[in-house]
């Protein structure tokens, strides 16, 4: 493996990233400061299920909890000099930055460093015929890419209620949505309801009726996930009538109004009323709605690794403390049954995390996921090039070390696997 820091060299790469949200820019930002030209397997846009370039946050509003991600009228570097009394006021304008800018930031940052990106989404992932050696990756496109590590940052996709009217009237206007930051403001002045009751639902509610729409809340008990403060904003909204003990089961709708002139609406409806069921006795009611926004979790997307990476109940994949993907029981025909986990495939961010689900706590996964694929690459180098890891100080502390700032710019200090090249060529 002769070409480690120059990936282009041959045709194996050094690291493919498949996921474009926060874990996936931050992984690619520090797998492409450590000299790993890595390649960012972004996705392409399937509004339904978030499956979409940037992920989740595209379809978020304003982002208030990653720090620093804000938006403010003051000049920060004149904010040590302001009074008290301005300091204050300046405090007021502050505003988290929307989920589509801070995305663009991040993809932004992540290729000003050298990361390659691809819009496409991966359509096969060959773990078991290389372990250890490489892997593949094949995408819609008809691509196919051989790697030595794998940050698997594929997040989590929003649920869909099952129902069958959803698909007919899902997209092309027709009325149903996963996404109120992406489709809420053409139901301006209209009436929609939103499904759910934890903090997402709570969250498109408020967002929606704040741009003057009418919501529905529709939620199946009469208990909320959501946290209490988002509740109460909900229920204190004018905008937003709450309905507990109710499933919408059924959607109806008439032809689309450009059905008769237009090709592409031909077979279309538009949206005009909800079936509400009251789960308790069965009882139905019809309501009147111009769209439905559905807001009922996240379903982890593991797909491409089934039967090859050790995943949860929920589907969710599981890791290590070095954030190393572990093989599915019978993975690949038993061939990695003996392994603890896959050498050079890491998992990160939502995909494997239910609880946190934070983009903050994403982005944190990535960056520890990429210090963690420079190591192996790293060790993996020396190996072949006879050196001794142990000599080169070739660990996770070292590489994390070696990300500060500080010692990049003051002392010159070099990525991981360019040290690595040196040593063996001195
Ligand atoms: P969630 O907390 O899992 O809530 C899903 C809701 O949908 C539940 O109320 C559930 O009902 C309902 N539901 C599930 N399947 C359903 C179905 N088939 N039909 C009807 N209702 C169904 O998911 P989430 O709201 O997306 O939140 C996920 C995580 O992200 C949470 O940790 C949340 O705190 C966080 N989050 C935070 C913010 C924020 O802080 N701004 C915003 C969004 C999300 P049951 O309760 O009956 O199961």
């Amino acid at each position: 493996m002769n070409a480690t820091t120059n990936a282009t060299q041959d045709d194996i790469r050094n690291v493919i990233i498949i996921g474009s949200g926060p874990t996936g820019y931050t992984a690619a930002l520090y797998t492409a400061r450590a000299n790993l030209q890595p390649l960012l397997i972004a996705g392409s846009a399937d509004k339904k299920t978030s499956r979409i370039k940037g992920g989740q946050l595209m379809a978020t509003s304003d982002i208030e909890n990653f720090p620093g991600a804000i938006e403010t009228g003051v000049d920060l570097d004149t904010w040590a000099y302001l009074d008290e009394a301005a300091q204050a006021e300046a405090i007021k304008d502050v505003k988290g930055l929307s989920g589509p800018h801070l995305m663009t930031r991040m993809e932004l940052q992540a290729r000003h460093f050298g990361t390659e990106m691809l819009e496409e989404f991966v359509t096969e992932v060959d773990i078991c015929s290389h372990p250890g050696d490489f892997y593949t990756v094949k995408t819609e496109g008809g691509k196919e890419f051989k790697t030595r590590a794998l940050i698997v940052a594929t997040g989590a996709a929003a649920k869909t209620m099952g129902i069958p009217a959803e698909d007919k009237f899902f997209g092309k206007g027709g009325g149903v949505s996963t996404c109120a930051t992406c489709d809420g403001h053409s139901y301006r002045g209209k009436t929609v309801a939103v499904v759910g009751g934890g903090d997402s639902a709570m969250e498109e509610a408020s967002y929606l009726a704040n741009l003057g729409i009418k919501v529905h809340l529709i939620h199946r008990r009469d208990e909320f996930r959501a946290s209490k403060i988002m509740v109460q904003r909900a229920q204190k909204n004018p905008n937003i009538t709450i309905h507990t003990f109710r499933s919408i089961v059924d959607l109806k709708g008439k032809p689309h109004p450009l059905a008769a002139t237009t090709p592409f609406y031909k077979d279309d409806e538009v949206l005009t009323h909800a079936i509400l069921e009251d789960p308790r006795d069965g009882s139905r009611e019809e309501l009147a709605v111009d769209g439905v926004f559905v807001a009922i979790g996240h379903t982890p997307n593991t797909g491409l690794f089934k039967d090859q990476l050790k995943m949860d109940e929920a589907g969710y994949l599981e890791r290590d403390r070095h954030m190393r993907a572990i093989p599915s029981m019978n993975a690949c025909n038993r061939k990695l049954h003996a392994m603890e986990h896959v050498p050079g495939v890491f998992v990160a961010g939502d995909v494997s995390d239910h609880v946190y689900r934070q983009a903050i706590t994403a982005a944190g996964m990535g960056c520890m996921a990429a210090i963690e694929a420079e190591r192996y690459i790293a060790e993996k180098l020396a190996d072949e090039m006879g050196m001794d890891s142990e000599a080169l100080d070739i660990s996770t502390e070292s590489i994390a070390h070696s990300h500060w700032s500080n010692e990049r710019d003051q002392m010159g200090e070099k990525p991981m696997v360019e040290r690595v090249v040196e040593a063996a060529n001195a």
